[in-house]
């Protein structure tokens, strides 16, 4: 197994960098980043062993989002069972009378989600 990707960014033998050329005299060329595998070690799943960047990353998504979706898709919503848990508590608020304000208490809610589990 080879220890380098190219980069599966659809357009990124097209961006204008230093790093990019190859070639020499009159037949230089942009190529494709070159990436050694491992090299966040395996940081979000190893994502960039594929992609140079973020940019490459959607211009990729944009380009396969049909296939990619197709691969594992989402027929219904999915649930997360919960409590949700309301409590009062003493809260303030301010009236304004011109330049002048008062601090008036009052009850509020504060609604709170818990995991069920
Ligand atoms: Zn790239």
């Amino acid at each position: 197994m080879s220890d380098y990707n190219w980069c599966h960014g659809t357009n990124c033998h097209t961006n204008q960098t230093q790093s990019r050329v190859r070639g020499s005299g009159d037949n230089k060329v942009l190529r494709t980043i070159k990436i050694k595998q491992g090299r966040y070690n395996g940081y979000q799943n190893g994502i960039w062993d594929y992609f140079c960047n973020q940019s490459c990353l959607m211009d990729y998504i944009r380009t396969h989002i049909q296939s990619i979706v197709a691969i594992a898709p989402r027929r219904k919503a999915l649930e997360t069972p919960i409590k949700v848990e309301k409590e009062k508590y003493e809260s303030y608020r301010y009236e304004w009378y011109g330049n002048d304000s008062k601090r008036v208490p009052y009850q509020a809610t504060r609604t709170t989600i818990k995991n069920s589990s």
